[in-house]
């Protein structure tokens, strides 16, 4: 299970008509995709941001977040893009 982040680095962030932004950049909320990263921080108003980007859904586009540290893809025989979920110790041993 990912460790939840307070949301420092969002402490700048600034909420007008409902949408978070942070120096002047929209901030959009993550995706289903995301959960479980460790790089999700939550927002004093319990929105759930990256830590990393502005806009979650752009890193899954055809491949997985290659920042994503719960799930890796990988390309199988058939070049298929394959997204396999990392394992606690797999996590442990990167030092996350
Ligand atoms: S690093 Fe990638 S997977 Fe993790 S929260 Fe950000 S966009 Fe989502």
């Amino acid at each position: 299970m990912a460790k939840k982040q307070t949301s420092t680095i969002l402490e700048s962030a600034v909420v007008k008509d409902g949408i978070l932004s942070l120096n002047g950049v929209e901030m959009q909320q993550i995706i289903e995709k995301c959960e479980g990263c460790d790089r999700v921080v939550t927002h004093e108003t319990g929105g759930k941001y990256c830590a990393s980007y502005a806009q979650p859904a752009a890193k899954w586009g055809r491949k997985a977040c290659n920042f994503a540290t719960h799930v890796r893809a990988e390309v199988d025989t058939t070049g298929k893009v394959k997204v396999n979920p990392l394992k606690a110790s797999k996590r442990a041993a990167r030092g996350r």
